[in-house]
C-alpha cells in the first residue's frame, strides 16, 4: 500500500500519517518526487485500512499495490528513476554505452580497451575481476589487482567503472574501487549478497538470473531497495530456453514489460544475451528501440585472445561501427545515445 501525499501537504501531516503506520507495527518507506511525497508502507498491509488514511490531512489517495514487489513498482514511483552518474545519468533521455572486456586480464589490454571505447562515446568501462566462472579451472579473475587496474582506466580515461561483486564479504572491497556494482546472473537471488549492496551508497546494477521470471528478478530489486539502497539499474541478459545457436535467448519483451511494471532503469546486455559477436550490434539496435535506458557491451582488442568470452565479445572496429548505427534508431524513439553524434 502507498500513500500519495498532496502537493502542498505540511511536514505535519506527513509526520502524522507516518505515525499511524507505525503505531500498527509497520514500517515506511519514503520517496520524494518532484511533484509528491509517496510513503510506502512495508510490512502485513492487513494491520491497517486504507481508510484510515485517507482521511488524514494532506493525504491525497492510497493505493493497494497489487504486486509482490512495492519499492519497485510503477505505482510507488510513477516517474522512471533516473540515477545520477558523474556526468551522466541512466534512466534518462540520454542512453549511455557501458563497455569493455569480459574480464580484466592485464593492465595494457584493459587500457588499450578503457582508450579505445572512450574515444568511441562509452560512458562506463565494464569488465570483471573477480569471474563467476561455469569451470573452476577457467581463468577467475585478477581480483583486487584487477580493480587497481580499473580505478587506474578510471583516472586516466574519465570513465566510470562497473565491475561485478561475487561474494557478500567482498562488497566492501569492491564498493571500494567501483562506481557502479554488478550483481550476476548466477546471484540475482543470493539473497545475503543483495542483503549486503542494500546497504551501501553505490548503484547497483542487477542482472537478471539465466532461469529467473520478471517477478523473481523485480522481486530480488526489492530485496536492494528495501535495504536502503535506491539506485538500481536492472539489466537483461538473455535467459535459458532450448534454443542451440545462440548462448541465451535475449528477452527483449522483458525490457517494456518491465518498464511498465516498474520505475527502475532497464539495461540491455546482448553479449550475454546472444553469446555471438555476429549477433550483438543488431541486438544493441533492437534493445534502443525497445526503450532500453542504457547497453553493456563486451569488447576486446583482440577477441580470439580472450581469456574469457571472446566468442560474444566485438574488436574495437565492430564496436565503432555499432555506436554509429545507434544513433537513428534511438533517434526514432526520441532518445539519443550518449557520445554518439546521430547527426554525423
Ligand atoms: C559478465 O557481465 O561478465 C557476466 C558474468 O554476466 P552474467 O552474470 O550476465 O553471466
Ligand atoms: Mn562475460
Amino acid at each position: 500500500m502507498i500513500v500519495v501525499m498532496k502537493k502542498d501537504a505540511q511536514e505535519r501531516d506527513l509526520d502524522r500519517v507516518v505515525s499511524r503506520i507505525r503505531d500498527v507495527g509497520l514500517d515506511v518507506h519514503l520517496s520524494e518526487g518532484v511533484e509528491h511525497t509517496i510513503v510506502g508502507v512495508v510490512g502485513d498491509v492487513r494491520h491497517i485500512r486504507p481508510e484510515d488514511l485517507q482521511v488524514l490531512s494532506g493525504v491525497l489517495r492510497v493505493v493497494r499495490i497489487m504486486h509482490p514487489f512495492k519499492l519497485a513498482s510503477r505505482e510507488f514511483r510513477e516517474e522512471t528513476s533516473e540515477i545520477q552518474l558523474n556526468g551522466f545519468s541512466i534512466g534518462g533521455r540520454e542512453i549511455p554505452v557501458m563497455a569493455g572486456p569480459c574480464a580484466v586480464e592485464n593492465r595494457e589490454t584493459l587500457m588499450e580497451t578503457a582508450r579505445g571505447v572512450r574515444a568511441r562515446g562509452a560512458k562506463v568501462l565494464r569488465g570483471g575481476a573477480f569471474k563467476p566462472r561455469t569451470s573452476p579451472y577457467s581463468f577467475q579473475g585478477l581480483g583486487e589487482e584487477g580493480l587497481e587496474f580499473m580505478a587506474e582506466a578510471r583516472e586516466e580515461t574519465g570513465l566510470l567503472v562497473v565491475t561485478e561483486v561475487l561474494s557478500p564479504g567482498d562488497v566492501e572491497l569492491v564498493s571500494s574501487y567501483a562506481d557502479i556494482l554488478q550483481i550476476g546472473a548466477r546471484n540475482m537471488q543470493n539473497y545475503s549478497l543483495l542483503h549486503e549492496v542494500g546497504a551501501v551508497d553505490k548503484p547497483v546494477l542487477l542482472k537478471r538470473g539465466m532461469m529467473a521470471s520478471v517477478e523473481e528478478w523485480l522481486m530480488s530489486a526489492e530485496y536492494v531497495l528495501s535495504g536502503g539502497n535506491q539506485r538500481v539499474i536492472l539489466c537483461e541478459r538473455g535467459i535459458r530456453t532450448f534454443e542451440g545457436y545462440t548462448r541465451n535467448t535475449l528477452d527483449l519483451s522483458a525490457v517494456p514489460l518491465v518498464k511498465g511494471l516498474s520505475h527502475l532503469p532497464v539495461v540491455v546486455d546482448p553479449s550475454h544475451g546472444t553469446g555471438r559477436s555476429d549477433l550483438v550490434p543488431a541486438m544493441a539496435r533492437a534493445a534502443v528501440a525497445a526503450g532500453a535506458d542504457g547497453l553493456l557491451i563486451e569488447v576486446h582488442p583482440r577477441p580470439e585472445e580472450a581469456l574469457s568470452d571472446g566468442p560474444q565479445s566485438l574488436t574495437m572496429e565492430e564496436f565503432e561501427a555499432m555506436m554509429k548505427s545507434l544513433g537513428p534508431i534511438a533517434e526514432a524513439v526520441d532518445r539519443s545515445v550518449a557520445g554518439v553524434d546521430s547527426t554525423a
